[in-house]
């Protein structure tokens, strides 16, 4: 059976594992993303190339270095430079003497007659059932976790006992991952979200709550945002993130295929600052932080990559929707040279500003907020 692997975001490897054994291949997991991770990529990337690009190559080493034959990676259009992505990574290794396959799997809606023809070559598995039966039961399991971990957000602010959502977070990952078939997934989600509703919380807590925005890779794998929601939530603040991969597969895979005007509602929302599509998630950035203020949010934190142009054309703005908003913001540039001290003391500085916004009322200075790096 061949040997497949895919770079690491978030807990996304588990519906994949899932998927592609499905389909009839053999999943290497890369291993967890470690600071050896990082300078494997780093060594062989362009200096000023994007930092997900770099970890994403060290990952591929990683998973070579157990036996893979095979790169699967997902391929987009656009104005950021995800769109030659999958090229460029496929030349670096080449260049660096890797000689394994590497597979572009582009959107949907781009090229659809292209995108079957390399399923039906990759996957042994793609009978329109199989396909059926892998994407469903793949789903499911994606759809337990962003169930759990928009909830987990919400209770570890809370918890008595500091910890214990992130312990039950981790069993449930494995459980999930083990779990076969469909009754057994089923199972696992439902009984840990009982667990997790049942964890014991301090009633009377008003936690700070936060938007998490930023680009999407940054946002999802917490080893390179040094956990940012973990380490949030048991200061007590409640995170909410804006970007959970099921959303992402639904509205920017799918929706974007029948409906054409599918940024509209995000573009209306960012239009007195941003009035175009920039790539990446930089409308997004933008648009959940002038909803944060709306809705009276205590503050809005930004994970951008060094050197990503989405998010830094929405850096440019935010400073606007700060001031007009009253909401205040942490910036936070991350590349392989960000060390875990300087992040902390960032957030920890950022926290205290937020109380002190909040204690006098909203009189403080939004649009002078802490920014990073
Ligand atoms: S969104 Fe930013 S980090 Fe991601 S590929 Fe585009 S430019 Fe690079």
């Amino acid at each position: 059976m061949l040997k497949a692997t895919f770079p690491h975001i978030g807990n996304s490897y588990i519906p994949f594992r899932t998927l592609l054994t499905e389909l009839g291949l053999d999943p290497v997991i890369p291993p967890p993303i470690t600071q050896r991770t990082i300078s494997l990529g780093t060594q062989i990337a362009p200096e000023f190339a994007c930092f997900p690009l770099k970890v994403n190559l060290g990952n591929y080493i990683e998973a070579i270095e157990k036996g893979a034959e095979m790169i699967l990676m997902a391929g987009g259009v656009g104005p950021c430079r995800f769109g030659y992505y999958g090229e460029v990574q496929r030349e670096i290794l080449r260049d660096a003497g890797y000689s394994v396959e590497f597979f572009v799997l582009e959107a949907p809606k781009t090229h659809p007659r292209e995108l079957w023809e390399k399923i039906k070559r990759v996957f042994p598995r793609h009978r329109a059932p199989d396909l059926l039966r892998a994407v469903r039961k793949a789903w499911v399991k994606a759809d337990a976790l962003d169930r759990f971990d928009r909830m987990a957000n919400h209770v570890r602010a809370r918890e008595e006992k500091k910890g214990e959502v992130s312990r039950l977070q981790n069993r449930f990952y494995q459980q999930l991952d083990q779990a076969d078939s469909m009754g057994e997934i089923r199972r696992v989600a439902d009984g840990f979200l009982e667990e997790l509703k049942a964890v014991p919380v301090r009633k009377e807590s008003q936690p700070l709550r936060i938007r998490l925005v930023g680009e999407i890779y940054m946002v999802l794998e917490p080893s390179v945002n040094f956990h940012i929601e973990r380490v949030l939530g048991e200061m007590g603040v409640d995170v909410e993130r804006t970007i959970y991969f099921t959303d992402w597969v639904k509205e920017t895979l799918l929706k974007s295929i029948y409906d054409p005007n599918w940024r509209e509602p995000l573009l209306a929302v960012a239009r007195p600052y941003l009035k175009n599509f920039v790539g990446g998630h930089g409308l997004e950035t933008v648009a959940h932080t002038v909803e944060a203020g709306v809705n009276r949010y205590d503050g809005v934190i930004q994970l951008a990559p060094f050197t990503c142009m989405p998010e830094i054309v929405a850096m440019q703005v935010l400073p606007a929707v700060s001031r007009d908003l009253d909401i205040p913001y942490l910036t936070l540039i991350i590349d392989e040279h960000a060390a875990e001290a300087g992040i902390m003391t960032r957030l920890e500085a950022f926290i205290d500003l937020l109380y002190y916004h909040r204690n006098s009322q909203g009189g403080g200075k939004a649009g002078e907020a802490v920014s990073g790096y």
